[in-house]
């Protein structure tokens, strides 16, 4: 491919990918499957490896989410809420492993495995062990102000155990019962209804009227700490750990593997256990242990570089949404 060609793929990927992402992160409609705007994604990637002068500073390997609605008050992340890179086999694990093995030298490396659950990211802000504010990712620098909605959420602690001052990321979910029932209710009242759990909880969440969302049974699980006064933490399952002693929910799968060997075998367990849950995941988020050597790695333009989500294989790849995709 030369740079011609390039440029003017780049230009076609951009533009599907921009308004893929829009019906998925804006409007919570999304047109088209996981897989495809993943598939997408990764050409763009690979062409962007082959020619770094065309990467562009508004291209969607370095944007985060989708920008606020504005009829929501804005929020700004003090610590931006950032994407995952991807894993898609064993092969990615062991090259994720070999990074981040790179950075360590001779110290040894601990994962914690965590479900990746597919829902919508907020952060939640305490004062005080006072709920102050609850926002959503938004574009990773600034979220939507969703506090009235969040605190409908009974998963939500209004007040923690602890008088602590901290801000923590978590997802918020809709079980698979209550999103069958909300589905059919939509139907009975002869309304639409939603593709799936995670845009049923999005859509709950990114609307003004805390009656509805109270009504939408949702829940929470927490999985990091964004801000922490007054409390030394030297590790990810420390963290998790505290979360959960001062009031959170946090889920009870999460493993601390000392091995890529144990990662892998992770993933293949709940690549055959995903549908024995109450709730939708679409993958497992690994995570380098030591915040310290979570600290040396860093974060590239979009996403840290001490984790990584593996993505569960295709199941369908040809929807409904295909077909749709082909009318627009
Ligand atoms: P991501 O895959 O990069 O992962 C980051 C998100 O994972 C976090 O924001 C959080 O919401 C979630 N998460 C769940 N459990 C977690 C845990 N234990 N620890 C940390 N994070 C956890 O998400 P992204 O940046 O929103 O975008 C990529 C995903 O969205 C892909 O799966 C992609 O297929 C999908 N997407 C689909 C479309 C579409 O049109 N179908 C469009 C855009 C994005």
């Amino acid at each position: 491919m030369d740079k011609n060609q390039a440029t003017k793929q780049l230009t076609e990927l951009r533009e599907k990918l921009e308004k893929y992402g829009y019906h998925y992160y804006v409007m919570d409609t999304p047109i088209v499957p996981d897989q495809e705007y993943d598939r997408l994604l990764n050409e763009l990637l690979e062409i962007e490896e082959m020619f770094p002068d065309l990467v562009t500073d508004d291209s969607p390997s370095v944007r985060v989410g989708g920008a606020p609605l504005p009829h929501f008050k804005k929020v700004a992340h003090q610590i931006p809420m950032m994407s995952l890179g991807n894993a898609f086999n064993e092969q990615d694990l062991r090259d994720f492993d070999r990074r981040v093995r790179q950075f360590a030298g001779d110290t040894p490396v601990a994962y914690i495995c965590e479900l990746k659950i597919d829902g919508l990211a907020v952060s939640l802000t305490y004062e005080d062990g006072k709920l102050v504010r609850g926002a959503t990712r938004g574009d990773g620098t600034t979220g939507e102000d969703i506090t009235n909605n969040l605190k409908t959420v009974s998963a939500v602690p209004l007040r923690l155990k602890n008088q602590v001052d901290l801000e923590v990321r978590g997802e918020a979910y809709m079980p698979k019962r209550s999103f069958e029932a909300l589905n059919n209710a939509k139907k009975e009242a002869g309304e639409e209804p939603f593709a799936n759990p995670r845009n049923a909880a999005a859509g709950s969440l990114r609307q003004l009227d805390p009656k509805i969302a109270a009504k939408r049974n949702l829940s929470l699980y927490v999985y990091s700490i964004g801000e922490l006064q007054g409390k030394e933490i030297d590790s990810h399952y420390e963290g998790l750990s505290f979360l959960k002693e001062t009031g959170f929910k946090v889920n009870t799968e999460t493993t601390r593997c000392e091995s890529i060997e144990d990662v892998i075998a992770y993933t293949e367990t709940w690549v055959e256990k995903r549908h024995d849950l109450a709730y939708e995941i679409d993958g497992i988020v690994i995570k380098v242990d030591s915040l310290q050597l979570q600290k040396e790695m860093g974060f590239t333009a979009k996403s840290p570089r001490w984790a990584t989500a593996y993505k569960f294989p295709a199941e369908e790849v040809v929807t409904k949404l295909l077909d749709i995709e082909l009318n627009i």
